[in-house]
Formats: structure tokens, sequence, C-alpha cells
């Protein structure tokens, strides 16, 4: 099934589910605005190359369109559309005023130079400026883009508008530019506070239970740390290379340690008791949480038979496939959705810019206790349509995230 049509069929499931309006689901069925640009750059040896880009702004009935830009080999239209999709939806699950939109390069930063980098993503964001803006679409960082590159968009924007210093126009900047400390771990800490709502829900204790990660990066080791924090055993962890394995619990900090700022790879790391997985091994191993943290797309039907996880807590975005997904729900295992257990990264995004706007500053302790009061909400209200509607939860999220979109339409009257 091509991406597109997975974020169709769960937007038209929720809809079924709860008797969402024909002109509402006409209105999401498509986005709002793609725009494709070929970006022309002058590479290290004198030859000019294009690389194309997408910005697609999904729906913003409920605000300025938020979401990453990715810079990636395999970027193209289909996938932005539906990550854009997944952001309207996700932003309206929190309740932050914004619609969702989408970014992305195809190309491979990895083979480039960083001066090679830095002109694609000021060419880039020179050719998307007639669409963004802080009053109408910001960027952030996605999967190869950093705190570097929103510094490049941002200087790229307020030079092309005569001169403004506009931080608002991008999220996931550095903090002396206007950026926030605890964007990088925020979803993590999300994704986190989400698993404790949940087992608080369920009236179990979250210390003691065992959890696998899958993905060891930004996300997975976040997550790791906090929930470690509570008491859990972290088991397992994995990346591209493969995962470890300690069923009396990894120490998590050594792993941090050996990953280090180079993200040395866990095929390299060696301790007593500790044993190494192929990367099916880690997301179909005996543990009480399952937290795919790397790719879209893991828990396949296959998977999802032999997986013996209680509880999946999607941090990754789309990590189940529709089949998947089924099968998961008949064999009785919850799963969180990304929309809601990722949330956290785009909630701090959103303090970003409000910060940007009112040039005033909190602290770190404030930001995460508002974090804390935001996901808190939004668990809140997935669950009772979970038990409302008696529905999976990722159906439910949607339920939350379309009755929202719905009414602000209606508020706005916005198609005649
Ligand atoms: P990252 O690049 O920092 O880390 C990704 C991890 O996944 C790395 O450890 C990598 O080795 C591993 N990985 C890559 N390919 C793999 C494979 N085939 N099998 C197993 N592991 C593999 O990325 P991140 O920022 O931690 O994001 C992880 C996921 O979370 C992505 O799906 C991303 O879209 C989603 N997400 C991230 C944020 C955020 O704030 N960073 C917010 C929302 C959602």
């Amino acid at each position: 099934m091509e991406i597109y049509e997975v974020v169709k069929h769960q937007i038209n499931s929720a809809a079924e589910a709860m008797g969402l309006s024909k002109k509402t689901q006409t209105i999401i069925s498509e986005p709002m605005r793609t725009l494709e640009v070929s970006i022309p750059v002058e590479m290290n040896d004198g030859s000019v190359e294009i690389f194309k880009g997408y910005r697609c702004q999904h729906n913003n009935v409920l605000g300025p369109t938020k979401g990453g830009v990715r810079f990636h080999q395999d970027v193209n239209e289909n996938e932005v559309k539906s990550l854009a999709a997944w952001m309207t939806i996700k932003c309206a699950v929190v309740n932050i005023p914004y619609g969702g939109g989408k970014g992305g390069v195809k190309v491979d930063p990895t083979k480039l130079s960083e001066n090679e980098v830095e002109k694609i993503a000021r060419e880039f964001f020179r050719l998307i400026d007639p669409i963004v803006g802080p009053e109408t679409d910001i960027p952030a960082p996605d999967v190869n883009t950093n705190g570097k590159v929103m510094g490049w968009f941002y200087d790229t924007y307020s030079k092309l508008n005569g001169n403004k210093n506009t931080p608002g126009v991008v999220t996931g900047k550095p903090p002396i530019i206007g950026g926030i400390k605890a964007r990088s771990g925020a979803t993590g800490r999300g994704v986190t506070l989400t698993t404790a709502n949940l087992f608080n829900e369920l009236d179990k204790e979250l210390s003691g239970q065992r959890v696998a990660i899958q993905g060891f990066g930004n996300v997975g080791i976040s997550a790791a740390q906090l929930l470690k924090e509570r008491g859990c055993e972290i088991i397992a962890v994995s990346d591209v290379s493969g995962g470890i394995h300690d069923p009396e619990g990894l120490d998590i900090e050594d792993v941090i340690d050996y990953v280090g700022e180079e993200r040395n790879l866990l095929e390299g790391y060696q301790k007593d008791g500790v044993e190494h997985l192929d990367n099916k091994g880690i997301l179909t191993i005996d543990t009480d949480i399952l937290i795919p943290a790397a790719l879209e797309n893991q828990l396949t039907e296959e998977v999802a038979k032999e997986l013996k996880a209680e509880v999946v807590v999607e941090a990754a975005n789309g990590p189940t496939s529709i089949e998947g997904d089924k099968i998961l729900k008949e064999r009785g295992i919850i799963v969180v959705p990304d929309v809601l257990a990722n949330a956290g990264g785009v909630t701090v995004s959103y303090f970003e810019w409000v910060q940007n706007l009112y040039n005033f500053y909190w602290s770190e302790k404030e930001t995460n206790d508002r974090l804390k009061r935001i996901m808190k909400d939004a668990f809140d209200e997935v669950y009772e349509k979970y038990e409302e509607y008696d529905v999976d939860m990722r159906t439910a999220a949607y339920i939350v995230a379309l009755e929202r979109i719905e009414k602000g339409i209606e508020a706005r009257d916005w198609v005649k």
C-alpha cells in the first residue's frame, strides 16, 4: 500500500467510527498545497546539479502549518504529503494551534561536503520563501537536518525579508539564536510521559517493566534514559547495525557513553551478559514494552504475529503497517499511536515559536512542566474516546483530532 493510502485508511477508519461529516472527510483527503522546487547548486568540483525539493501544507484550518524538513535520498512527493497529513492529526491531538506541514529534499547529505549541504539548504529555503513564515508555515528539523540547518533557514529567510530577524520562521534552532534547550529530548520525554500515563490508567506500576527500544538515536536515547529514571529495565536497544540484549537490564549510561556524539554503531558494543540481536530479534523479544523509534513500517504482519510485548508505544512515525496493526489489535496488544506518543517534539517546538513571537524565554523546568500538562490532557482525551467508541487507541486519537478539525472548519465556515 502506498504510504498516502495508509494515511487515508487511518483517517477513513476514524471517520466511519465517529460519523465524521462527508464535507470534512473530503476537505482533508488531499493536501491544501504542495510546492515542488528544483534546486540548482554548484558542487565543489565545479559541476551544477539539480536537487528536487518539496514543501507540503496539508491543512491549516487550526493554525499555520508546522512540520520538519528532511534531507534524504528517498524523499518523494507522496512521502512528504503523508508526513504532512500526520502532522495535521498530531497537532490536533495535542491541541496546539497548528495545521500539518512537511518538507524534504531528495539528497543524501552524508555524501556531500558541509558547504554543498549549506548551499542546498539556503537555496531550498529561498525557493519556498513565498509560502513559509511565522504566520503561515513553520519548518523544523527532521531526518538528516538539525539546528545548524535551521540556523541557515532562519538566516536566509530574514535576509530575504527586509533583514528583519524572524526566529519564529523555524523551530529546532540552536538556543543562542532563539532555540529551546529542552527540544532535543522532548520527543523521548513525551514518549516517556505517555507510557507513564498509560500505566497509570491501567493501574499498573511502570517501575520494573522491561523495555526494548528499536532505534537508538535522538528519540530512542532520551526515552531510554527517562524510562530508566522511572525504574524501568531497558533490556534491549538497537540501531541500523542490529541490537544488544541483556535480560537483567542494560547499563544504559554505559551504552550511551559508547554510542557517543559520533553515534558509534551498537554492533561494536561488548560487555559481559550482553548478547547481540538482528533487527527483527529486537521487535519480537520477550519484553513488557516495545518502543519502535527508528523508521516507518517495522511492525509488519509477520512481526506482529510474533511480537511478545504487552504494550507498543510508537515513537517513530508510522512504524506499524495496516496489517500489523490489525493483528496486534486481534491479539489484544495495546498500541499507543505515534500521533499521540511522539507529539512531545512538536509541542516543545510550539513553545519555541511562542517564545520567539514574544521574545520572552522560559526556564527548562517551565517548558517540561507545560509539556507534561499537554501530554496528560491529550492522553486523557484519547483514552476517553478509546473507551467511548470501543476502538483501538490510534482510531481514538484520530477521532480526537478530527472532531477538532471539523469544529474548526465549521467555525470558520471554511469552504463555500
Ligand atoms: P535519529 O536519526 O536520531 O535515530 C534513528 C535511529 O534509528 C538510529 O539509531 C538509527 O541507527 C536507527 N535505524 C535506522 N535505520 C534502521 C533500521 N533499518 N533498523 C533499525 N534501526 C534503524 O532519528 P530520531 O530523531 O531519533 O527519530 C527516530 C524516529 O522518530 C523517526 O521515525 C522520526 O520521524 C520520529 N520522530 C522524531 C522526532 C524528533 O523530535 N526527533 C519527533 C517525532 C517523531
